[in-house]
């Protein structure tokens, strides 16, 4: 029998895990996850207004069901047990951790109160337990930055008023911040031009439907290309003004230079195509360029990823999702590649007759680790959902502390 622990229980790691049991039946996958939770950037990540996106947990939660399938909720690799120990334990170990570190621009003013990653910012309205509240107050006017999916669904999450999130789980916290802020404007600004920019359409349109913003484009005479998005963003410049309090307000081919302001943030600059000087007030900005892989013990990435050949990172290792490829495709993208890497681990993985989970408890239980197992999970859904309010979304626990004592009680340990 072959035992194969998957480092990080996010898209990429409970698709593998399936395909894995496809070919292999017999084996035996244990599912490594720091927090107490499964799921990965589904839970904490996909915008909570886009509940429909986030049922595919419902697919990942029947895949840590299957009887052949272990989690291990609350254990970090790195922090609990090491790499080199999961290599002797296991006949075959995945990195699926994928890519939780904030690209920076790398420009002044970066660290300054009010300027913030998308990863740390998306994490606090997804009520993520080590997230941070954004910490500055009245904003009128906010500046991301970037031109993908997260710029849109940070613009949405920001532009919608209390209403427009019935049945979302964002966080609570978030919300009471969100509805004190007297919020005017939002920029949305692209280095490149509109052509270029990688937003989905039908994501980008759907700001044009929300009450309490409407988009505009603030130099539509220089929306060039025939792109859907370029046609999106002119449908938006052409369309009878609507009043409303909050404008998402596109800019192309503006460059970063500067965050400023006297201890905390005042305006962001930026340098045009043309090489002009351009200042836009901002009590707050979000970086949404993309994120970078971290360390897993001796496992260093290197610009933002695992070097891996086809998602061979060494014998019996191997890379999965975006540790493996960086922040890009979409959800069903790590479908398709966690396939062709089961297919790969299943033709090279010899049984070993190693430990697998039995070592993996042992070692856990000498360390006193408290982990989450799948009824422990469950014990957590089940609270979540009972705490529901009605037209909401799952109301979730907001410390890793009070997970842990629902799935385990206060002493508990799983077996
Ligand atoms: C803000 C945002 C919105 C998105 N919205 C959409 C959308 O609407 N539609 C769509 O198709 N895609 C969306 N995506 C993309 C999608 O979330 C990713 O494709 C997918 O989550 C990548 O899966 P992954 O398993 O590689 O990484 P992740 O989902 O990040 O999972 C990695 C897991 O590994 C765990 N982990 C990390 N390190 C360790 C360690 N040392 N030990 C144990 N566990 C560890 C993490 O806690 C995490 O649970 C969005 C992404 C972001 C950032």
């Amino acid at each position: 029998m072959n035992s194969i622990a998957i480092i990080g229980s996010g898209p990429a790691g409970c698709y593998l895990a399936d395909h894995l049991l496809r070919l292999l039946p017999d084996a035996a996958i244990d599912v490594l996850e720091k927090l107490p939770v499964p799921f990965g950037l589904i839970r904490y990540g996909v915008a909570p207004d886009h509940q429909s996106t986030k049922a595919v947990s419902r697919v990942f939660d029947r895949v840590l069901a299957r009887d052949q399938v272990s989690f291990f909720g609350n254990v970090e690799v790195g922090r609990d047990v090491r790499l080199d120990e999961l290599m002797s334990l296991y006949d075959a170990v995945v990195l699926a951790t994928g890519a939780a570190r904030d690209r920076r621009l790398g420009i002044p003013g970066e660290y300054l109160p009010g300027v913030v990653g998308s990863g740390a910012f998306v994490g606090w309205y997804n009520g993520h337990p080590h997230a941070q509240a954004v910490g500055v107050d009245d904003v009128r006017s906010a500046v991301i930055i970037g031109n993908g999916n997260v710029a849109i669904d940070v613009a949405r999450i920001l532009a919608k008023g209390p209403e427009e999130f019935a049945g979302s789980d964002v966080a609570g916290e978030f919300m009471a911040w969100l509805v004190a802020q007297p919020l005017e404007t939002i920029h949305v600004v692209g280095r490149r031009g509109a052509a270029e920019a990688k937003f989905v359409d039908h994501e980008l349109a759907e700001l044009g439907t929300l009450q309490r913003a409407r988009p505009v484009v603030s130099d539509p005479v220089g929306l060039t290309g025939d792109t859907p998005v370029v046609k999106t963003l002119r449908s938006f410049a052409e369309s009878t003004p609507r009043d409303t309090p909050v404008t998402i307000n596109f800019h192309f081919n503006l460059t970063p230079t500067a965050f400023v302001g006297d201890g905390k943030l005042q305006e962001v600059q930026f340098r045009s195509a043309s090489g002009e000087s351009v200042i836009l007030p901002a009590q707050m900005a979000v970086t949404c360029i993309g994120y970078e892989a971290l360390p897993c013990c001796s496992a260093l990435p290197a610009n933002g990823i695992f070097a891996n050949q086809d998602g061979k990172v060494d014998e019996r290792l191997y890379v999965v999702g975006w540790a493996k490829r960086g922040p890009t495709g979409t959800i069903p993208t790590n479908r398709v590649e966690a396939q062709q890497l089961a297919q790969r681990i299943a033709q090279e993985t010899q049984s070993g007759d190693r430990p697998g989970g039995a070592g993996l408890r042992k070692l856990l239980q000498e360390r006193n680790v408290r982990w989450v197992d799948y009824a422990g999970w469950q014990r957590i859904h089940a609270a979540e959902l009972a705490r529901t309010g009605a037209g909401r979304g799952r109301e979730k626990l907001s410390s890793a502390e009070a997970m842990l004592e629902t799935a385990l009680g206060p002493e508990g340990q799983s077996t």
